[in-house]
């Protein structure tokens, strides 16, 4: 059963998919809508809907994206995803492998990254900072929730229309609807607002509203390949911590997150000969996440391995019951290249 619904979605879903066919039966093609695939070449369509089992997942040969259906359909269409959701789970078909709970595992995949855009920060007119809203505003309690620094208040933003607002980013991109969202933008050099993410606000308690999470990614121009947050804040003659999500970032001092596809070893060249410390998600059972660790320990790099004793996932989960200093002394402390990384590594993952 659940094979036709996923088939009747990737159909309900291929109308915004460009060059979009079924090759065979139970194979489908399409450009990515994640990375935007091939810049140069606009019939270039790397993303393939599959078959296994007895459900569909979506694999970008590009930017080596790897989803669920169900993913898939939240990243690119939050509406089909919730349609998606009701018709599996009135099949009878929830708890399947299509329905495991969505983790912030890809923050790596997505997105793409050149110097090339044109001014448009007055795109964030239309935004109001989270410093500008009263206290008892939704997304400013949302901040003071996730205890986020308030000397960043002023660079995060709330929009009660994040559809539009992406659309006017990027008018090819796959809107989502009129949903309220924290925005984060992300800026070059110059200050331009070159992308931007859109966190769902949430609240059913805090877990909740970590579980709920959804980043919606958008940026200004098709050939960024990698966003970088925070890059134009860090000092590179310091050590900078390199982390996945850029809420994460703003925990610890001199931290950029990066989001994209690609190799995540390749920095931006303004950390060229800086100390760098790659500081992943705590997520030994997370497939992406270990390869990305194995990657960065085969070249060599500055990693983090969380101690067994950490539980949480994430720095913005730790921010709870540890404060920003002690996070930083723990990564200091777990941070190994070499055999060292390789060892450690090795107890830490779990597949
Ligand atoms: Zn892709």
């Amino acid at each position: 059963m659940s094979y036709y619904i996923d088939k009747k979605f990737i159909n309900l879903a291929s109308g915004s998919l460009q060059q979009f066919k079924w090759k065979k039966e139970d194979l489908a093609n399409c450009r990515c809508p994640i990375c935007g695939d091939s810049t140069k070449n606009k019939t270039k369509a790397r993303g393939y809907f599959y078959k296994k089992g007895n459900d569909f997942f979506y694999k970008c040969h590009n930017c080596g994206v790897g989803h669920s259906l169900y993913r898939f359909l939240e990243t690119v269409s939050p509406l089909l995803k919730k349609d998606y959701a009701l018709e599996r789970w009135k099949a009878g078909e929830n708890g399947n492998s299509n329905y495991k709970k969505p983790k912030g595992e890809d923050m790596f995949a997505g997105l793409s990254f050149k110097p090339k855009f044109k001014p448009n920060s007055v795109l964030l007119d239309d935004l109001t900072r989270i410093k500008d809203l009263e206290p008892s505003h939704k997304a400013y309690e949302f901040c003071k929730m996730r205890r986020i620094p308030e000397k960043f208040y002023n660079i995060l933003y709330y929009t009660n229309d994040f559809g539009s607002w992406m659309r006017k980013l990027d008018p090819e991109c796959l809107a989502v609807g009129a949903e309220e969202r924290l925005v984060i933008p992300f800026f070059n050099k110059s200050g331009d607002v070159v992308g931007a993410q859109g966190r769902l606000l949430s609240f059913k308690g805090e877990e909740t509203a970590r579980f709920s999470a959804r980043y919606i990614t958008v940026k200004a121009d098709k050939s960024i390949d990698r966003l970088w947050y925070g890059l134009w804040r860090v000092d590179p003659k310091k050590k900078v911590y390199v982390v996945e999500g850029p809420l994460d970032s703003l925990f610890i001092p001199n931290t950029i997150a990066m989001v994209g596809a690609g190799a995540i070893e390749n920095l931006h060249d303004r950390l060229i000969g800086t100390e760098v410390v790659y500081v992943l998600d705590n997520e030994p059972r997370n497939k992406q996440i270990v390869n990305y660790m194995d990657r960065l320990i085969n070249k060599d790099c500055k990693v983090c391995i969380w101690p067994s004793k950490i539980q949480e996932k994430d720095i913005n989960d730790m921010i709870y019951t540890r404060s920003a200093k002690e996070i930083q002394k723990i990564i200091d402390k777990n941070t190994y290249s070499g055999l060292e990384a390789r060892l450690h590594f090795r107890n830490w993952r779990k597949v």
